[in-house]
């Protein structure tokens, strides 16, 4: 058709563009280049030429998208000085006006992909809000131990120069492709120069930028950068790198950081009230116990036995029975007539609550071993409620019950005890032992409608805090008799009290390890190598820091396996651990083959140096980010900084720090100051079947124990213990839903893979592996080697799961994908961690 049209028509008539498309801007020192990508040629009649013409045509060579955006290069200009924004149709006249007859217009196509990759990077953990959590932790934190690469600095410099040398970028571009929601890989990012028109002549038709200066070009370019960050508005200049989608613990990483950060605002607020010299109410929502149902269903499970018989072969069956039993986790408790309770114990308490939630009180009458009466104690009011004991076991069963009241709410309700007030606000009292009596009593009163004494708020409050102080008093001596019940009902379990040296005759406690048994084994049965630390302070009234290892399951989740109580984070309270550690895991050969990861603590660095050398020693990207950040502030530089950790060779690595350089060359030279093999992945050994770069399973059980953080150290074990416990049930119970092979946050994982597959082509097959090609971005090549389980994106050797390169390779050769997932993630391995 075109050939058609360029005989019959007068050459003069017809201008010849060259669209140069898929690729990306480039600042490479002082110069701009367009990398990457392809070019196509296009004939256009001159006096039909408008900006939809253009898109028209270039719809010959590639999918056009309406966020594109269109440059002509003024001829014998350099792209730096000589790009012309095609924004509407008077610029392509322009550009027709510049290209004589014969000449061919050059017409550079940017386009960022915007809608494409939000999912994408949406699914990253390592954004923004989460940051911002990690920030209010890091304020409790000691400043970092500066560890400084050895040998890296030189490193950087070369790949700084290796891209100032444009001959170099052949190369380099190959690495830039961007997946769409699909996860079809669609091309090109987006460059400065961008920002550059879109920021600074929004609504001029088109603009030459700077044509006679190219220095002015680079100022303006990084100034509307930095004024685009501001904003907000733009979309970044995000980049994919295979696998940076997050190891798979996201959910509960982010359960867990919701409920403390829940936990710490309402801390907070109430801090707030607790100043201030106010008589008034406190918010109900700050002050009620977080916890409060949690310990109530210790008490009162629902899932208790009484229901159940034996059948003739031994069987548990479900007795029928003709009357209702009493739920337990009703936030009301109901009643009716014939209604069974396993004990007077859970009908009293199940009557108070009643009493307390409807603003009635309720008097019990008769209180005897084998039947309990209640009435309301209203005036006249009918209600009332009489149980006895049944003949066929200790079971209550009501006898008698009017359920109608003829009274109203009332304030003088005598349920709402000194005891009762006391546990209901005994967070916001710990947190805040200066909470005035006053707005206690108008806060009783609006949480309970109960008109209290200031007599009893006081004797409330004395409860909680002479609770807190004998706790901390006999606490400390009694945790030799906690280690003792510790070790009788769980045999098998490390629990280690450590004395003050210098105070021997005293006996005073300095330090408490403790390592369950069902840990223990859980860990070596099937968890992976690798183990998080991590210390945290104590909250409220209480002094001291809790040390804690975490493993990860079979499931990517965290695993705690032992942690301590220490007066504070040092040199000996870490050797310490790391001591009892490393004899309750079986640690040999210096912790050769093990993986730890950790912030920068100084007596941790120590203890590692001296007690396990030859252990690959990680340190949280988060936390080196935050550090970062305090100097390299632009939002902007988060994702690159993300992009440079997650890369999983060397080329990566290399190729993405030099992006960095060219936002910010000092910060590429800063992100250098810890050394790489800490914290980049492309630098890790391989074995471990661990891709992670962050410590977020140690931040997530930090976060689950938050509560307990306020307690002394026998109450606070407990409470970290039960939750622990609890816990283990739970995934246990999990699991059992649980089919097929693979544990399902790795089957997440292998499925996002597998999806990737589709634009990838095997080139080749031969003995060594298998060559496998993206195909919508340039090209790049990655060589697959299935007997050696290897990539050399990196990432196949490193996490002990296929990338979408291996599985291309895998479907390839027929085989199953299955056989290529470490055991270390299949389901049978995650039921023996627990
Ligand atoms: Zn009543
Ligand atoms: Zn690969």
């Amino acid at each position: 058709m075109y050939g058609f049209l360029v005989e019959i028509m007068d050459p003069a008539e017809i201008l010849n563009v060259r669209f140069h498309f898929g690729g990306q801007f480039i600042r490479i020192g002082p110069s701009l280049d367009y990398v990457g990508g392809e070019t196509g040629m296009s004939k256009i009649e001159r006096d039909k030429l408008s900006l939809q013409e253009l898109k028209g045509f270039l719809g010959d060579h590639m999918t056009v998208k309406e966020s594109m955006k269109y440059y002509f290069q003024l001829p014998g200009r350099d792209l730096v000085n000589g790009l012309l924004f095609l924004h509407d149709d008077g610029g392509c006249m322009k550009m027709s006006d510049y290209i004589t007859e014969g000449g061919v217009g050059e017409i550079y196509v940017e386009y960022n992909g915007e809608e494409e990759e939000q999912g994408e990077i949406d699914s990253g953990s390592d954004f923004e809000d989460e940051l911002d959590e990690l920030m209010n932790i890091g304020s409790e934190e000691e400043p970092d131990a500066v560890i400084t690469a050895e040998d890296c600095s030189a490193e950087v410099n070369d790949n700084v120069n290796a891209t100032e040398q444009t001959g170099t970028a052949g190369e380099i571009i190959e690495h830039i492709f961007v997946p769409d929601v699909g996860g079809a890989i669609t091309r090109v990012i987006n460059s400065p120069l961008k920002q550059n028109v879109r920021v600074d002549y929004p609504t001029q038709s088109s603009q030459v930028l700077n044509v006679s200066q190219p220095c002015q070009a680079a100022q303006d370019i990084s100034g509307s950068v930095a004024k685009v960050a501001e904003n907000g508005s733009d979309s970044e200049d995000y980049e994919y790198v295979p696998h940076t989608d997050d190891s798979g613990e996201e959910s509960e990483v982010v359960e867990m950081r919701k409920h403390a950060r829940k936990f710490r605002k309402k801390m907070g607020d109430s801090k707030m009230w607790a100043d201030a010299d106010a008589t008034g109410a406190v918010p109900i929502d700050l002050v009620a116990n977080v916890e409060e149902v949690v310990e109530d269903m210790e008490f009162e499970s629902s899932d208790e036995d009484y229901s159940y018989d034996e059948d003739e072969d031994g069987n548990m069956v479900r007795r029928k029975s003709q009357f209702v039993r009493f739920n337990p986790d009703s936030d009301i408790p109901h009643f009716s007539l014939g209604m069974v309770f396993k004990s007077k114990k859970q009908l009293t308490r199940a009557m108070k609550r009643y009493g307390l939630a409807t603003k009635r009180s309720i008097s019990f009458l008769k209180s005897e071993e084998a039947r309990v009466r209640a009435k309301c104690d209203w005036p006249g009011c009918p209600w009332m409620l009489y149980a006895a004991k049944t003949s066929r076991c200790s079971r209550f069963q009501i006898i008698t019950f009017e359920d109608e009241h003829q009274c109203a709410q009332n304030r003088d309700n005598k349920l709402v005890t000194a005891k009762v007030i006391a546990k209901r606000y005994e967070h916001f009292i710990l947190a805040n032992p200066l909470w005035k009596i006053g707005s206690m009593k108008a806060t009783v009163m609006k949480d309970m409608f109960a008109d209290v004494s200031i007599s009893k708020c006081k004797a409330a409050k004395k409860l909680v805090l002479d609770q807190l102080m004998s706790g901390m008093k006999s606490e400390y001596n009694k945790v030799f008799d906690y280690q003792l019940e510790l070790l009788r009902s769980n045999p098998g379990s490390t629990v280690a009290v450590c004395l003050d040296p210098k105070e021997k005759e005293e006996n005073i406690f300095q330090q408490f390890y403790v390592c369950f048994n069902a840990m223990k084994q859980g860990f070596k049965a099937g968890c992976r190598k690798v183990i998080g630390l991590y210390d945290c302070f104590f909250k409220g009234a209480c002094q001291g820091e809790l040390l804690d290892a975490i493993a990860r399951d079979a499931n990517n989740q965290m695993y705690p396996v032992a942690w301590a109580v220490v007066e504070k984070e040092t040199n000996e309270s870490w050797a310490w651990f790391i001591g009892l550690l490393i004899k309750d895991l079986d640690i040999n050969d210096q912790g050769a083959g093990w993986v730890f990861i950790s912030d920068k603590q100084k007596g941790l660095i120590n203890s590692m140096r001296d007690y396990l050398p030859k252990a690959e020693h990680r340190m949280c990207a988060r936390h080196i980010y935050a550090n970062w950040r305090k100097k390299h502030k632009d939002q902007k530089l988060q994702k690159r900084f993300w992009v440079i950790a997650k890369s999983a060779n060397r080329e990566d690595f290399n190729y993405n720090k030099a992006k960095l350089a060219q936002l910010t060359p000092e910060g590429a030279k800063d992100i250098m100051k810890t050394d790489p093999k800490h914290w980049a992945r492309a630098f890790f050994p391989i074995g471990a079947n661990c891709e992670s770069v962050d410590n977020n399973l140690c931040e997530s059980f930090n976060n689950a124990i938050i509560e307990a953080r306020f307690y002394p150290i026998i109450s606070q074990q407990e409470k970290i213990r039960k939750k622990m416990m609890v816990r283990v049930q739970e995934q246990k119970t999990k699991s059992e839903k649980w089919n097929g092979i693979i544990c399902p946050n790795i089957f997440k994982k292998i499925k996002a893979n597998i999806k990737r597959t589709q634009f990838l082509e095997v080139l080749w097959n031969g003995k060594d592996g298998f060559e496998v090609k993206h195909l919508n971005s340039r090209g790049m090549r990655y060589i697959v080697n299935l007997e050696k389980w290897t990539c050399s994106c990196g990432y196949f050797q490193l996490a002990g799961l296929p990338c979408c390169h291996a599985i291309c390779a895998i479907y390839k050769s027929g085989r199953k994908v299955e056989d290529f997932i470490d055991k270390c993630y299949y389901i049978d391995t995650f039921k023996k961690n627990y």
